[in-house]
């Protein structure tokens, strides 16, 4: 089974797709994870990754594709994968929709995140971040603050905010890119039948972890 996590920024697409990965032994691949990793490694791709990055912008297609392409033949991606991050585009949609057609497969479920803007804003303020690439927990100051501050729970290392979480221009570029961008997927994924749509928010006590059960309930069913 392969899972497409979609949804605006700090809507809790990460949080969601973890919650799923550790009920049913499925894979989670997240490209913002994957770039992180590389650029606090120096990595060349981490390099020219961050340039886009740091102000909020889009990895081009020629660095992101191959990157998840490569990914998906890896041993561990041959039971199905929970993709978070990608696609973010027409475009990615369609190599994805290729790339899978090549090994037979396809995309069975989309989950489609949906959060008031304000609470949206405030999210990613407050969102934390564990700095060992191979942990990346994530925390919320006031919606799940770790036990002790500063540190990660699972694995001791320090906390810190993302770059581009703590850049207010960053984080409008993100959110109107994904307006124009990203948010044409919402259709593309109606027509083929897959869409799920899901509203995560403190208004109606719905948070990822709740919708994340509710899913995994269908999927094992
Ligand atoms: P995320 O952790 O999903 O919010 O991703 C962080 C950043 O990584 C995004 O703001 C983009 O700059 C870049 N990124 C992640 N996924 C993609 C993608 N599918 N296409 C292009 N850029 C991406």
């Amino acid at each position: 089974m392969n899972i497409i996590m979609l949804g605006a920024q700090g809507t809790g697409k990460g949080t969601v797709a973890s919650a799923i990965c550790e009920q049913t032994g499925m894979l989670q691949i997240s490209t913002g994870d994957i770039f992180r990793k590389n650029i606090s490694e120096k990595t060349p791709l981490g390099i020219e990754a961050d340039k886009y990055i740091s102000k909020g912008n889009l990895v081009p297609d020629e660095i992101t594709v191959p990157m998840v392409e490569d990914r998906l033949t890896w041993d561990d991606a041959k039971n199905g994968v929970i993709l978070d991050g990608f696609p973010r585009t027409i475009e990615q949609a369609k190599k994805l929709d290729e790339i899978l057609n090549a090994k037979g497969e396809k995309i069975d479920l989309v989950i489609n995140l949906v959060t008031p803007k304000d609470e949206i804003i405030d999210r990613m303020l407050t969102r934390r971040v564990c700095t060992n690439p191979d942990c990346k927990a994530t925390y919320n100051v006031k919606l799940h603050p770790p036990i002790k501050e500063g540190i990660c729970d699972k694995c001791g290392s320090p906390l810190k905010q993302r770059d581009d979480d703590s850049n207010p221009e960053a984080i409008k570029r993100r959110l109107e890119i994904y307006e124009e961008k990203t948010s044409p997927l919402v259709e593309y994924y109606k027509n083929k039948g897959v869409l799920r749509t899901e509203t995560v928010s403190i208004s109606i006590n719905r948070m990822g972890k709740d919708v994340a059960n509710d899913i995994v309930k269908d999927i094992k069913k």
